[in-house]
């Protein structure tokens, strides 16, 4: 492991002209932020509210955070108007709560939805029926302070690089599908998937964003 700015230096070096980096900063320390700061990353990604919140305060006003982690619709609220990028939307419910509040709140929250693609019980997401069928039904429309910006997903936890692969080339199909089928949403343009161990084969199959901290920060 080098340093975080070598580190964040060599995760770059590695990434496709358009394909942004996000440094997963959960459970670090501000200090390490800090080092990332000025090593030039503007975006941070959190799996907390509350860690996040303190975070913001601690940190410049130019940090674009991203939010990635389950959300509890009694801690959302405080999301609002912190974050440029909420990425793990999971249900109806969560949408329409964060429409509401960012109406409240006087801005437009960008959002991502996320989709779930890994074959485990325990990970999050929309099933990807369910998420076509949303688009389908033009549920979206209702929306009046939320931008969907595009798909969120993660790959099953294993070693087996041809799942995790067959996984990330499930979203990218179920993101041109649903381009397909929401044809007037516009700004749907961001996939973000791969992490640490993955995130080549996720740009491989068209992601935007990665998401990656153990590469940057070191183990948690
Ligand atoms: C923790 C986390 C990451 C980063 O994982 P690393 O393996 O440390 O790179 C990415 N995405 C989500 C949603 C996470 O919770």
């Amino acid at each position: 492991m080098g340093t975080v700015a070598e580190n964040i230096k060599k995760a770059l070096s590695t990434l496709p002209a358009g394909v942004e980096l996000v440094a997963v900063s959960k459970f670090q320390p501000i200090e390490s932020i800090r080092e990332a700061y000025d090593a030039g990353q503007r975006k941070f990604g959190e799996s907390r509210v509350a860690e996040l919140i303190m975070k913001t305060e601690s940190m410049p006003s130019d940090v674009e955070w991203h939010f990635i982690g389950h959300i509890q619709t009694n801690k959302l609220k405080g999301l609002i108007g912190k974050v440029s990028l909420i990425e793990s939307v999971d249900s109806e419910r969560v949408l329409e709560l964060i429409d509401r509040y960012s109406a409240e709140r006087g801005v437009v929250t960008d959002v991502l939805m996320q989709v779930h693609v890994a074959r485990e019980e325990t990970k999050f997401g929309w099933p990807p029926a369910e998420l076509i069928r949303f688009f389908k039904d033009r549920i979206y429309l209702k929306l009046a302070s939320t931008r969907i910006r595009g798909l969120m997903a993660m790959a099953t936890n294993t070693e087996d690089m041809a799942r995790v692969e067959a996984d990330f080339a499930e979203v990218e199909k179920i993101y041109y599908q649903i381009k397909n089928i929401a044809s007037d949403l516009k700004d749907f343009d961001l996939i973000s998937m791969g992490m640490s161990d993955d995130y080549p084969l996720a740009v491989k199959h068209g992601a935007n964003i990665v998401r990656i901290g153990t590469k940057i920060f070191g183990e948690r």
